[in-house]
């Protein structure tokens, strides 16, 4: 296919990630991050049968802005399939078995390959942020859960059936909160923004945490992780004590992944840690200490993502071009 294209059209890919609130397509350059023309609309959350519909329509408006891909790449956040089918996710619960891949490629005749967001952000990140020039990384990105690529070999690892790359469905605290997934502790539980909240419930049991639950008009249950971030940055104790036990449990889960995995370097984004640098020290302190060794061990540095709420997007574009064109990690 590459030997057809002119240079300019090899700058011309479409990438879309799928939010809980939002689809977000870019046209970008994949091998730059150039991005060209960018689309938002609103997720259909009420009527997820029209989820297709709605990534293609964002498809729609970015070619008649800018003229036909030469591929589309496409994250969706759950288990999807090397053919770019959707099997689960705990966050679209709608959404069962979708053949995104196949529903965009019928309706606009390009190439369409799908991936979680996460690995697709994990891909970015890789190729043009905070993991560039590392072959080994784990890039995890905090939101409502936990969404991650693991880079190994310089390529994502995308095990037997696609689905690899899920460490927020660790199972870590067997008498912990219940996930979005249905079980009861896994990591992200404790380690995303719903993490935050449930850490702050610890504290109301025991009688604390009357700022968080003020600022979430006094509901406990409406907690969320702005309620925790915006206490803390009032200087609310209790919010310091959240902040300390949520740092802790993310560097528990890190450390297990760096005794798996071996990587040299950890990226997070998504949000959580981009604002709060006092955050990633706090992980920074504990993470090695939470591997097996990890005295023994060259120290993992633990960075910030680098390419905001676009890696998604980008990353399905980069991902696009390694599959049709041949790129690293095709
Ligand atoms: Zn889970």
């Amino acid at each position: 296919m590459a030997d057809t294209q002119t240079s300019a059209d090899l700058r011309r890919f479409i990438g879309v990630d799928l939010g809980g609130t939002k689809i977000l397509g870019v046209v970008v350059d994949p091998q730059t991050g150039e991005v060209s023309a960018r689309r938002k609309a609103p997720t259909p959350k009420d009527e997820p049968e029209l989820t297709a519909q709605a990534i293609g329509d964002v498809v729609a408006e970015l070619i008649h802005e800018v003229g036909q891909p030469v591929a589309i790449g496409v994250g969706v956040p759950g288990l999807v399939d090397h053919d770019g089918v959707l099997h689960y996710g705990p966050n679209v619960q709608g959404v069962l078995n979708l053949d995104i891949a196949g529903e965009l490629r019928a309706r606009f005749g390009v190439d369409v390959i799908a991936e979680s967001d996460a690995a697709n952000a994990a891909v970015a990140e890789h190729r043009l942020g905070a993991a560039r020039g590392h072959d080994h990384a784990v890039i995890i990105t905090q939101g409502t859960g936990i969404g991650c690529g693991l880079i190994v070999g310089g390529r994502l690892l995308r095990g037997a059936n696609g689905f690899a790359g899920e460490p927020g469905h660790m199972l870590v605290d067997a008498d912990g909160h219940t996930c979005a997934c249905g079980r009861t502790g896994c990591w992200e539980t404790v380690s995303s923004g719903a993490g935050l909240a449930n850490i702050s419930l610890q504290l109301v049991a025991e009688g604390r945490a009357a700022r968080i639950v003020e600022l979430a008009g006094g509901e406990p249950a409406h907690v969320r992780g702005e309620h925790v971030s915006q206490a803390m940055a009032e200087g609310d104790s209790d919010a310091f004590v959240v902040f300390d036990r949520f740092a802790t449990w993310v560097a528990r889960g890190l450390g297990s992944l760096i005794s798996i995995l071996d990587p040299s370097i950890v990226v997070l984004g998504g949000g959580l840690s981009l604002t709060n640098e006092n955050f990633l020290d706090a992980v920074r302190e504990r993470v090695m200490a939470n591997s097996m060794g990890g005295t023994h061990r060259p120290i993992v540095p633990v960075e910030p993502a680098q390419l905001g709420e676009e890696a998604g997007a980008i990353g399905g574009a980069i991902n696009a071009f390694d599959r049709f064109v041949g790129g690293a990690n095709s």
